[in-house]
């Protein structure tokens, strides 16, 4: 049994969309459970989040029959960038609402600002009954820069280290390490790109990134070799290109880049990830005839994928 799974809570851009031509593929925005090496990651806090923590909710209920029997929630989420489609199931994230629950958040946002105030403004006081501060959970939001490595142990909370203490220390192989790197190919504040590394296994969530002409050098060498590549494929290469409706410069990328920084990187396995909202069921089959092979799939909700 793998020690390394995948599953795809939502695989749209932009925003939600609840409309029956769209469910094959699903509605809910970005979001994706890493469940690695004993730890609960999840990728992103868009509206897939919610259902995700509906069933933690319901495993944590079903754990034990009293408070002090039941196995808390403790997750670790890794926001790419504070964008309403990446962070609007946080406040409805069940677990969240539990005194028990651990959560510790990791994102970044522009120099002078601190995440926890940004996701505060965004997303409680005044757009949500409750303050950011009247959570009940144990909520840590910390802010990342790219020199940093997060790094879990079995049954501690996360150590975030700089990359020089990070290289010169021995790491147990049952530790599970994140990595990232900004990207700036995404209007406003740019991107972090996270690696997730387990037993010499990675998985790379690269969304929300536009590609460059000649590859994104920096991905390139991040990704190189990693087991499974989630990338952005907002578009098709006619959408981008489209001369009244252009989409350059949007941050986002075609499928045809997304299999471009597959080539580049080596990557075993592409996702395509974070459609377009206009693209309903059938668009995104017509797209998956052109674009799919066995080594690069479409994101679909409740796709789950091992990392073997
Ligand atoms: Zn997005
Ligand atoms: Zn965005």
């Amino acid at each position: 049994m793998s020690d390394f799974k995948i599953k795809f809570r939502g695989v749209r851009g932009s925003y939600p969309v609840a409309n029956r031509n769209f469910m094959e593929y699903g509605g809910n925005t970005a979001c994706v459970e890493v469940n690695v090496g004993g730890h609960l990651i999840i990728l992103d806090a868009g509206t897939g989040l919610i259902e995700l923590g509906n069933e933690l909710m319901t495993k944590y209920i079903e754990s034990g029959t009293t408070i002090t029997e039941r196995t808390p929630v403790n997750a670790t989420i890794l926001l790419s960038h504070i964008h309403q489609d990446h962070i609007l199931g946080i406040p409805f994230f069940k677990p969240m609402h539990l005194a028990s629950t651990k959560i510790n958040l990791f994102g970044g946002v522009a120099q002078d600002e601190k995440l926890e105030t940004e996701i505060s403004k965004l997303l409680f006081t005044k757009t949500f009954p409750l303050d950011l501060g009247d959570i009940a959970a144990e909520l840590k939001i910390k802010d990342l820069n790219e020199t940093n490595y997060i790094i879990l142990k079995h049954g501690q909370e996360p150590v975030v280290t700089r990359v020089y203490d990070f290289l010169s220390k021995q790491h147990d192989e049952n530790d599970v390490i994140i990595s990232c790197y900004k990207s700036f190919a995404h209007p406003q504040n740019g991107v972090y790109i996270y690696k997730i590394t387990y037993k010499g296994k990675s998985l790379v969530y690269a969304t929300d990134k536009e590609s460059y002409s000649g590859g994104d050098k920096k991905l390139i060498k991040f990704a190189r070799n990693c087991n499974l590549l989630i990338h952005d494929s907002q578009y098709t290469t006619e959408d981008y290109l489209s001369l009244y409706t252009p989409k350059q410069g949007f941050g986002h990328s075609t499928f045809e880049m997304a299999l471009e920084a597959q080539k580049q990187t080596n990557a075993e396995k592409l996702v395509f990830f974070h459609f377009d909202p206009a693209y309903n069921d059938d668009k995104l089959e017509e797209i998956s005839k052109i674009y799919s092979s066995e080594n690069a799939i479409m994101a679909k909700e409740n796709l789950e994928i091992d990392i073997l």
